[in-house]
């Protein structure tokens, strides 16, 4: 199965789920590469810190996974080694394995060598040593970013425990193609992800909401009944980068578990994302979440939905059953009037 990423440089991998189910437990290490076991999990990486940190980091993912919805987090194995994903994974025989750029080592190298590449095209006149400096202070800055990693990891850990957790069929593997993350809705799947993000993230979020309001940062807010029915933003580039990875990996002969970076740079870049409404959907997201958590009271109020989800009802289905008993209004109208209260008074306009 393939998953895209979402992170600040437009970076995808291979996301894959094999079937068998046993926790996972560190094995025997080749050279160089370090792993360490969390309670709900382990990580593998380049370095004893980065696999400490990571697996922290998935911990972190399980613990709020938990908190807000009502089944067990999925047990994850993260594999911070792009060259060596498939052959631990089989190793591992985990349930769950999701790939990692490691933020020193496979992440710096691989963005290094498409800078190098993209710059010895673009700029035949600079000389390897200005090559080198020019990739230094570009990864100086993807490192500013990059403070967020553990959020990001809980971010995607939580994605693929989601729909793990919930059997929601992935769209790789027969679900609806429309979907991002598979059968479940976008707004939920997208909804899961960052409720396990870390206070940082989550604050940013609900300041870049408050600035969009206020008419500061260009986006858009959907109203509910769209919101909740909407495809992800993103959707569409990601099927098409989907298809893509596929054809590629089929031409140079690659399996499908292989791993594989692309980065969009300037125009390109701006084409994937820049004109979409991908950022709002985030924003949206979080700040629906914070409403739906403190009008219901209820901290795990997103298991409930996510079971009527998995049971084949609708949002209006789960709001008719479980509405009144929550605190909140039985049809969706209603319900949108209340979202818009919510807004004005928590997000004043100017
Ligand atoms: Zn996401």
């Amino acid at each position: 199965m393939i998953r895209i990423y979402h992170i600040s440089a437009i970076v995808w991998g291979l996301w894959t789920i094999s079937p068998a189910a046993a926790a996972p437990l560190c094995p025997a290490m080749p050279d160089g590469l370090f792993c360490k076991a969390g309670s709900s999990g382990l990580a593998i990486a380049e370095t004893a810190d980065d696999a400490m940190r990571f697996a922290a980091a998935i911990d972190e993912s399980a613990r709020l996974f938990q908190a807000h919805f009502s089944r067990p987090a999925p047990s994850l194995a993260l594999i911070a080694a792009p060259e060596r994903f498939v052959a631990l994974k089989d190793q591992l025989q985990t349930d769950l394995a999701m790939p990692w750029l490691a933020r020193h080592a496979s992440f710096s190298r691989a963005i290094g060598d498409a800078l190098r590449e993209t710059l010895r095209k673009s700029m035949p006149d600079l000389t390897p040593a200005a090559i080198e400096a020019e990739i230094d202070k570009k990864l100086a800055e993807i490192g500013g970013a990059q403070n967020r990693e553990e959020g990001v990891i809980a971010h995607e850990a939580c994605h693929t425990r989601f729909i793990k957790a919930y059997a929601f069929s992935s769209a790789e593997s027969g679900g609806a193609q429309s979907h991002y993350g598979g059968s479940a809705p976008d707004w939920l799947d997208e909804t899961a992800a960052i409720l396990c993000e870390d206070a940082k993230t989550t604050a940013d979020r609900r300041r870049q909401f408050a600035l969009q309001r206020q008419g500061k940062f260009q986006g858009r807010i959907w109203p509910m009944r769209h919101f909740l029915e909407m495809a992800h933003p993103l959707a569409q580039e990601d099927a098409h980068l989907l298809t893509e990875a596929k054809k590629e990996a089929a031409a140079e002969g690659r399996s499908d578990g292989a791993f594989k970076i692309t980065i969009y740079k300037g125009d390109e870049a701006k084409a994937l994302i820049g004109n979409s409404n991908a950022p709002s959907f985030y924003l949206q997201a979080r700040v629906f979440a914070d409403f739906l958590i403190e009008t219901t009271k209820t901290e795990n109020i997103f298991g409930s939905i996510a079971e009527g989800y998995a049971a084949g009802r609708t949002f209006n289905d789960w709001l008719a059953e479980n509405g009144a008993a929550n605190g909140l209004p039985t049809d969706i109208a209603a319900f949108e009037a209340k979202w818009e209260a919510y807004l004005t008074h928590h997000y004043p306009i100017g």
